[in-house]
């Protein structure tokens, strides 16, 4: 099993780039904002909970998180492995997986991160939310909201997988086919 963490702040392309990832490696992909974005389209309870944060760009509660991808990781036996994206995004997001994966003898194999300038990002926020139809990418205070949290809580998640010798960083502005082609390489040197 080979799981890869698809790590960096709103709008450096990790959707974009976890879609190429998920047709070529055949990875199960588990992104924590899809799955939010789907429980509050069928108004679960948690959906609703959900919301709020969502829409102020904080970080929902790391128990309702964690949870979420226990279940997922749970009713995904038997995968060739996880590309998680968006998660983790605390340092006790992170040493939750871990955990996680350990009682499935299975662990981090490789954390690839984009970096992209924060005047580019909400660039790239604010032309998505043109089409995403996401309330979150809309409002340039949620915007400043969620790159604040990535600052002082998601980074950490970066330097914990870091004291493992897990983390890449690739350059995540320019072409998308070229990004791609960096993502991958990686990916192949240790798969
Ligand atoms: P994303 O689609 O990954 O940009 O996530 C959209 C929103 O969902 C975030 O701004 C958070 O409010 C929430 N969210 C997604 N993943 C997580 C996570 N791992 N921990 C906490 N909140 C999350």
């Amino acid at each position: 099993m080979f799981n890869l963490i698809l790590f960096g702040p709103p709008g450096s392309g990790k959707g974009t780039q976890s879609e190429k990832l998920i047709s070529t490696y055949g990875f199960k992909h588990l992104s924590t904002g899809d799955l939010l974005r789907s429980e509050i389209k069928n108004q679960t309870k948690l959906g609703l909970e959900a919301k709020s944060f969502m829409d102020n760009g904080q970080l929902v509660p790391d128990a309702v998180v964690i949870g979420m991808v226990d279940a997922a990781i749970g009713a995904n036996k038997g995968v060739n492995g996880f590309l998680f994206d968006g998660f983790p995004r605390t340092k006790a997001q992170a040493i939750a997986l871990d955990e996680l994966l350990g009682t499935h003898d299975t662990s981090i194999n490789l954390v690839l991160a984009l970096d992209v300038p924060e005047d580019e990002l909400v660039v790239r926020m604010i032309k998505r939310a043109k089409t995403s139809g996401r309330s979150d990418d809309a409002d340039e205070n949620v915007q400043k909201n969620r790159i604040a949290v990535y600052k002082n809580e998601t980074l950490a998640v970066a330097e914990h997988y870091a004291t493992f010798d897990k983390v890449i960083t690739l350059n995540g502005l320019g072409d998308i086919d070229v990004i791609f082609a960096s993502l991958c390489a990686e990916i192949d040197a240790r798969a």
